[in-house]
């Protein structure tokens, strides 16, 4: 393979390296695969581009424009992942480790673009949460919105996902619409560089949206300002030394940590050798110290067993280690890989050393030891290495020096308080797992350690294959964790969208606060037309278009013939006495349900139409009972719109059932699907 000139991508430009030339090897062979550069570009130039271009474009955008970017953006990648798998073995990972990282990426593209479809509106700015009602009279309410920051966010990443770890953070900022600069870690850029250089080749995204910076950062943080995010991934070390740089601190600037992690895996009190989750668990620990290595920062570092189960864990593991194929990543056989550097290795070595003073090695010697079908000395190569500590209340160093390899200690504990206290002495970690059957030990996992963790990660016989594993973040959930974990979150569904916006608590009357969010809220202006609402094509349909029905009596008969019907003959709606004993009934009342139907039979317009189906309906609340000789009418409205593709969208009604009194009886917010 010859040689890359890894380039950064500035204000519209590819750049070549410059400043000091520094040499990026293989973790495999140790030859030279890239060269990158000492001085960066024109930083200044870069943040104006990305504020005064990219971030003016993107905002334009809707959500759901953004969303189906993010699409096109991750199929248009997906057909070209064999380039990328082909530049990952030269990172030391294997077939499986190149899956984590560049499917694993392209899969949270997908899903930040169904999400972003599905949970967010077609519009450039997020109603969050429900309207406050802040006066007695209904004229003065709140609401909180949130829009995109008008600035950049900065995403310095790790080296051990190069393509994972850059998509999942564009995901989320690009949907928020905010344009991003990628700084990549320099011992794999090579990486980052190409899945990077297929982005700005797609043309999917908008000028601007997207630059990328191969070598340092030079002088880019000092240049950040109250509208600008870093969103950081590496070591404890690195963040904090960039977390107090003046500028970010005196701007109060965003800053997200994903920092290292002493992540702990718990064997259940109840999880003996013999049940299936002891065989889950060995298996899942032995997963988390080869796959990639050992270099996730969500790797299992401290095996946490019942004490007299603690020899048949280590053997059981050991046993595993033993028949792992460590060496070249391109053979089929091998199931680990490289780690990603020499200096990496000799990383790993100091720390595993420094764990060793407290513990005994039960397997993998690294002075003993050779890749199979790979250089041992050029490559970065290092066994699987496992230790056993007994006396984990004394130990420290296994509590607090990550050894970013496949190196981890198996401890015993006496009783659940015991493993969970030993847990939670990570000082806060990324994720823990906890492999029980038993519901009890499950929820006390949950209180007495959820406090420490970003995430909990229960595995027994149920989740079996569907589990996604200990060491997965998924794009739905949050991925993160407090204290020495950075205390920051990323992904989490929606959420880390949100960490790219503005919340803003806007307070307004009801016609204002339907202008800005560009739907009907109670006490806003509606108009009635000559034409029935349900007759408009949802490109025609106001928000705010209203009918006000005719009324309809409700009788005895009807009562009973509706719990004859459906065969819901509860006693409030077929006995006097028994109602009346209730003290929510003043005797026999309607059923809601029927409330619902006669309110239906009210409001439809009946003929073919743009109205092609009712798909549902969300808060229902029946307030008022209705008693036989009460009669109905009904307000509908339409709230809100959103489209969905060319040829329909879903139209949002707000539901007013009243009785003769003008007093509403049952709301709720209908959900039709309407042409075009
Ligand atoms: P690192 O040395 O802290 O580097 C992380 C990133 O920071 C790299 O892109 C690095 O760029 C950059 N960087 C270093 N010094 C900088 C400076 N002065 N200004 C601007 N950027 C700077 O960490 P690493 O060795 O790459 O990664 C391993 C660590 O990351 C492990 O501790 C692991 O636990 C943690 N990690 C955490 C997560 C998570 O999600 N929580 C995920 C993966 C890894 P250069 O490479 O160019 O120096």
């Amino acid at each position: 393979m010859s040689r890359i000139f890894l380039q950064s991508y500035a204000a519209g430009k590819w750049l070549p390296p410059s400043g000091k030339i520094s040499e990026l090897k293989s973790a495999v062979t140790g030859k030279v695969i890239a060269e990158i550069g000492s001085s960066g570009p024109d930083f200044g130039a870069m943040t104006q581009h990305a504020r005064d271009v990219g971030g003016k474009i993107l905002r334009r955008h809707t959500f759901h424009e953004r969303a189906a970017m993010l699409k096109a953006l991750a199929q248009y990648l997906n057909e070209r992942r064999d380039a990328l798998y082909e530049l990952s073995y030269d990172t030391g990972a294997t077939k499986a480790d190149s899956m984590i990282d560049i499917d694993g990426g392209i899969g949270t593209l997908f899903a930040y673009s169904s999400k972003g479809r599905r949970e967010l509106p077609d519009d450039v700015l997020f109603v969050e949460g429900a309207l406050e009602q802040l006066s007695k009279g209904g004229n003065f309410l709140g609401q909180h919105i949130a829009t995109p920051l008008q600035g950049v966010a900065v995403h310095v990443n790790a080296f051990n996902f190069p393509v994972w770890g850059m998509l999942e953070k564009l995901a989320p900022t690009l949907l928020a619409g905010v344009p991003a600069i990628v700084k990549p870690a320099s011992a794999t850029a090579w990486l980052a560089e190409a899945c990077f250089r297929m982005i700005a080749q797609s043309g999917i995204l908008p000028e601007g949206a997207v630059q990328f910076i191969a070598g340092p950062t030079g002088d880019l943080l000092d240049r950040l300002t109250a509208q600008d995010v870093v969103s950081f991934t590496g070591s404890a070390a690195t963040a904090q030394m960039l977390r107090s740089n003046r500028r970010l601190v005196e701007n109060s600037v965003r800053f997200i940590a994903e920092q290292d992690s002493l992540n702990a895996s718990v064997l259940g009190p109840d999880a003996a050798p013999g049940t299936p989750e002891f065989d889950i668990f060995v298996k899942e620990v032995h997963r988390e110290m080869t796959a990639k290595a050992g270099q996730k920062c969500t790797a299992i570092r401290r095996i946490i067993v019942p004490g007299a189960h603690r020899e048949a864990v280590i053997e059981a593991v050991a046993d595993r280690l033993a028949k792992t194929v460590v060496g070249d990543p391109r053979n089929e056989a091998t199931r680990m890989g490289a780690l990603a550097s020499l200096a990496q290795r000799a990383d790993v070595l100091e720390k595993a050393a420094i764990i060793g003073r407290e513990t005994r090695r039960v397997f993998g010697d690294p002075g003993n030891f050779k890749a199979d079908g790979a250089d041992s000395e050029g490559g970065a190569f290092l066994p699987p290495m496992l230790f056993e500590c007994v006396d984990p209340d004394g130990a420290e160093s296994i509590h607090a020096v990550e050894a970013f390899g496949p190196v981890s200690t198996v401890m015993g504990y006496r009783d659940l308080d015991h493993a969970l206290a030993l847990a939670n002495r990570g000082k806060g970690s990324l994720v823990a797992s906890i492999f029980t059957n038993d519901p009890a030990v499950a929820r006390q996992a949950v209180l007495a350690s959820g406090a420490w963790h970003g995430r909990l990660y229960f595995a027994n016989r149920d989740t079996g294959k569907e589990a996604t594993g200990h060491g997965s973040p998924l794009p739905h959930m949050i991925h993160g964790g407090p204290g020495r974990a950075g205390g920051g979150e990323e992904m989490g569904g929606i959420r880390g969208v949100l960490h790219y916006m503005q919340r803003t608590a806007v307070q307004a009357s009801p016609n204002l606060l339907a202008g800005i969010t560009r739907s009907y809220v109670p006490g806003s202006e509606t108009v009635e037309k000559p034409q029935h609402p349900f007759r408009m094509r949802f490109s025609e349909l106001d928000i705010g278009h209203t009918i006000n029905t005719a009324s309809r009596t409700v009788t005895l008969e009807d009562i009973e013939h509706f719990a004859e019907f459906t065969g819901d003959t509860f006693y409030a709606h077929m006995d006097e006495e028994a109602a009346k004993a209730n003290p929510f009934f003043p005797g026999r009342v309607a059923h809601g349900y029927l409330i619902l139907s006669f309110a239906a039979g009210l409001f439809v317009d009946p003929a073919p139409g743009p109205v092609l189906a009712n798909y549902g309906l969300d808060n229902l609340r029946f307030m008022k009972p209705v008693s036989p000789g009460d009669s109905l009418k009904v307000r509908l409205t339409a709230k809100q719109k959103t489209r969905r593709n060319d040829e329909y969208g879903e139209v949002r009604w707000d539901v007013g059932v009243y009785n003769q009194d003008g007093e509403q009886v049952a709301g709720y917010e209908l959900l039709t699907m309407n042409a075009m």
